[in-house]
């Protein structure tokens, strides 16, 4: 076991003490009546003890060292359970185990236990948690800054096939990752006017800090994750509750409450809410406050600011750090508007993550001149200085159409703008900040998304953690080009077996898990073929229910035609107002209920949709799949990370050229992947013949066939008109051109039928996808950003010599 000079090892009985003495002293539980939650948290709370030395050491590291720190500001954080996340990252799991049996509690179970932290929606938020994670494995001087949502992503359950909302309650239990911070509180005002630079708000509310320690690889540096939970400024108006008026005394509070509530439970389409507006403000103001505060207990000087301090925007969603930045700086801090400009540029970063026009913020001026006003007054400055110093087009600018655009303002408050995947970051050239980019050529720059090995393959993944490591040393978790040396044993046929049968204890395990949760029985030998993400018309869930059901068609019209026997597994939540996607959802769900009963095609096909998709669920269904799905229209999913999950735990991958796809694609070879669909430029094309659904239809058979099944009623016989809409759209609204890709999508899944017929060649592919996924590390990512955003350097460099 590895540890830093400040990070105490531990023995078995040392960690075994410390569990015991939780359990007595923290919980007042005696081990003969402790439950599940009472062990759970006792070890928590004795992990989470090993991890206050480094971070400690990590402060005290920065401080000495006058290091630069990066902030990374983002709305969601979608951590998922932390307690093996930790033993892992502290090379405790084993003695954990030990530990666990010697006191006689399930460790499993107690992992098990765990809520997961869901203050996120999907990629955007899952991305902030794997950097958070690469962050301090590579001994980055970091603090993420987030809002404690009492409420993360609702729960989701089928009623009927149909999505069904239910609210998420993490913190009903004790939370035992966070240390309150009662004394880090900053007032956060909204409303009221403002006059030459003196804004009196109207309304206001604390913005309290709870912290999380984030442990990196090996526990040689840990960050924070900083939460902000909103309090009211005065408990209750004690006049008001005197004279009778109860309800009205408790307003200060009822704001407050309501601004940390909920997590907005939408990720791709933009909404113009008031609470919305004031939350991203609270997160922002309270995150830049703190910062301040924190540069002035060290430096005096205001203008040096960009040297220690980098500042990132995850999406424009904390746009409003800009402006605000630039108010603390001139009304609070004196410092004239020129030079305030000049310096939040230099310390702003900002990552732009889709292209989606309906997902862009922009609030009404006057909602923005409302809730903001001093703001509103800076943003039009800003925009002024922009349109004199650039000469720039009519149409371009921050505030147009009575509108304020988030994507602009955070363009021009930025020294880089970065997309998250070659393909995106040169379509946001060429499309949403094309005038821009010609404005300021160089500051848009690319830095690909990637995902934490340590969460992703060794702790998803024992069986081919444990392989890969047997085979060529345990190097790869902390450096995962590493994987690299795999390639040779991609022909070696004892090594195929070992790799299959990894594999195969995953999928046993995952059947196990199917039968016991849903009550259906599935079998391990057949292609596990995977689509979980958010469910939206542009990431296709439908083209692949289609697909499903042409496949079921022709199995029963020909059941001797050398089918590869499939899991279709489904997973994913849609946004609670987004009727279509429901209505995908449900159709998935109807199609499952055929199938799955159908004796014809019985073990041949199985659709699985088990509800409630988190990461929990990702970290159970990536291990055991062998095939990934990634079938968004080209040009409209900005990366993707959940297709670089896969790759790293030896899944093949069926998709388009589209975000990270394309480079998955180059790294793993292009014979190792299968591709199908109009590229991003043939998609934009092919949208000018108004009759491009109608045609590919009639030329397809199988699309014809699945639309009738689909428009008779074959799979909601108790109601057939039920998808009499979604079957028009299809042959009228195809905007997203499942018509146009569905042949190519069918005839290359054939090829992985054939191909899995093969498990020799199957799973010589499926290592080279393993061995070549060395660039997918989120640890690749950070270094790009720390070495062309930020400008900072490891602090964990050279540790090692002096130590
Ligand atoms: C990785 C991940 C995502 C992102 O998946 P994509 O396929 O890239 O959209 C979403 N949700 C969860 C829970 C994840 O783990």
């Amino acid at each position: 076991m590895s540890m830093t000079k400040d990070a105490r090892p531990v023995n078995d009985a040392e960690l075994k003490q410390a569990v015991e003495q939780h359990l007595i002293y923290t919980l007042g539980k005696d081990a003969r009546h402790a439950s599940v939650y009472d062990w759970r948290m006792a070890l928590s709370y004795a992990i989470r003890d090993r991890i206050v030395g480094p971070w400690f050491h990590a402060t005290r590291r920065t401080y000495e060292g006058q290091r630069k720190r990066v902030y990374y500001l983002s709305m969601e954080f979608l951590i998922g359970r932390m307690l093996e996340d930790a033993m892992i990252n502290l090379g405790l799991l084993e003695a954990s185990e030990s530990v666990a049996k010697s006191l006689g509690f399930d460790l499993r179970q107690i992992i098990e236990d765990e809520p997961d932290a869901a203050l996120g929606n999907g990629g955007l938020g899952r991305l902030a948690a794997c950097f958070l994670e690469s962050l301090s494995s590579l001994g980055c001087p970091a603090h993420g800054y987030g809002i404690r949502y009492e409420h993360g992503l609702f729960r989701q359950r089928f009623e009927g096939g149909q999505q069904v909302e239910t609210p998420e309650d993490w913190l009903t239990q004790a939370h035992p990752w966070e240390f309150a911070r009662p004394e880090s509180a900053y007032e956060i005002g909204f409303k009221g006017e403002a006059v030459n630079g003196d804004w009196h708000p109207s309304e206001s509310v604390i913005a309290s800090a709870y912290d999380m320690p984030v442990i990196g690889w090996q526990g040689r540096w840990a960050n924070t994750l900083r939460m902000w939970s909103a309090k009211p400024t005065t408990l209750f108006d004690l006049e008001r509750f005197n004279s009778g008026d109860y309800a009205a005394a408790a307003e200060p509070e009822a704001l407050a409450r309501t601004l940390s509530r909920v997590l907005y439970p939408d990720d791709t389409t933009y909404q113009g809410k008031e609470l919305r507006l004031k939350q991203e403000f609270f997160l922002t103001s309270a995150a830049l406050q703190d910062i301040l505060r924190r540069y002035l207990s060290e430096y005096d000087d205001l203008t040096k600011l960009p040297q220690k301090v980098a500042i990132q925007m995850n999406d424009t969603h904390p746009a409003i750090a800009g402006p605000e930045l630039i108010r603390l700086l001139t009304d609070k801090h004196g410092l004239e508007w020129g030079v305030a400009q000049d310096i939040a540029r230099a310390t702003l970063g900002y990552t732009n993550h889709t292209l989606l026009p309906e997902a862009l913020e922009r609030w009404s001026t006057w909602l923005m001149g409302n809730i903001l006003p001093r703001h509103m007054q800076i943003i039009e400055r800003i925009d002024d200085d922009h349109r004199r110093a650039t000469k720039r087009p009519a149409h371009v600018g921050i505030v147009r159409n009575n509108e304020v655009q988030m994507g602009e303002l955070a363009f021009i408050m930025s020294h880089k703008v970065n997309g998250v995947s070659a393909l995106h970051s040169d379509l946001v050239k060429k499309t949403v900040f094309h005038d821009l980019n010609e404005l300021h050529p160089g500051r848009i720059i690319n830095q690909t998304n990637g995902v934490t090995p340590r969460r992703w393959l060794k702790l998803a993944n024992p069986p081919l953690a444990g392989l890969i490591s047997d085979t060529i040393g345990d190097g790869w978790i902390g450096d995962l080009d590493q994987l690299k040396a795999l390639e040779p044993h991609a022909n070696d046929k004892a090594f195929r077996k070992d790799f299959r049968a990894a594999k195969r204890t995953n999928k046993v395990a995952l059947s196990n898990w199917v039968g016991e949760t849903m009550g259906v029985q599935i079998n391990p030998n057949a292609m596990f073929d995977v689509q979980i993400k958010r469910i939206h018309e542009y990431k296709r869930q439908h083209l692949n229910i289609f697909e499903t059901i042409a496949l079921w068609h022709n199995m029963r019209e020909n059941p001797d035609a050398g089918w590869a026997p499939r899991v279709k597994v489904f997973g994913g939540k849609s946004a609670p107002g987004y009727a279509v996607a429901k209505e995908i959802i449900h159709l998935i769900n109807d199609v499952a209920q055929v199938i799955n009963n159908d004796p014809v095609t019985g073990d041949m096909l199985k659709v699985i949709y088990p509800p409630n998709y988190n990461v929990s669920m990702a970290e159970r269904l990536i291990p055991a799949a062998d095939l990934s799905e990634q079938i968004s229209t080209a040009g409209k999913e900005a990366s993707g990370t959940g297709n670089m999950k896969f790759t790293m735990n030896g899944a093949l991958t069926i998709g388009t050229l589209d975000g990270a796809n394309v480079e998955i694609r180059e790294h793993v070879g292009a014979e190792n992947f299968f591709l199908f669909g109009l590229t991003a430029d043939e998609v934009i094309k092919r949208r000018r013949n108004v009759r491009h659904a109608r045609d590919a239809i009639e030329a397809s058979q199988n699309m014809q066939h699945v639309l009738q099944l689909i428009v008779e009623g074959r799979f909601s016989p108790t109601d057939p008109d039920r998808y009499h809409g979604l079957v028009d759209r299809a042959w009228n609204h195809d905007h997203y051109l499942v018509a146009a890709d569905f042949e190519g999508y069918y005839t290359a899944q054939r090829a992985a039928d054939k191909l899995y017929l093969d498990p020799e060649a199957w799973s010589e592919q499926a290592v080279l996808n393993v061995a070549r996924s060395g660039f997918f590390s989120s640890d690749r990512t950070i270094r790009g950003y720390m070495a062309d955003i930020w400008g900072t350097e490891s602090a964990l460099d050279g540790e090692e010599d002096a130590a």
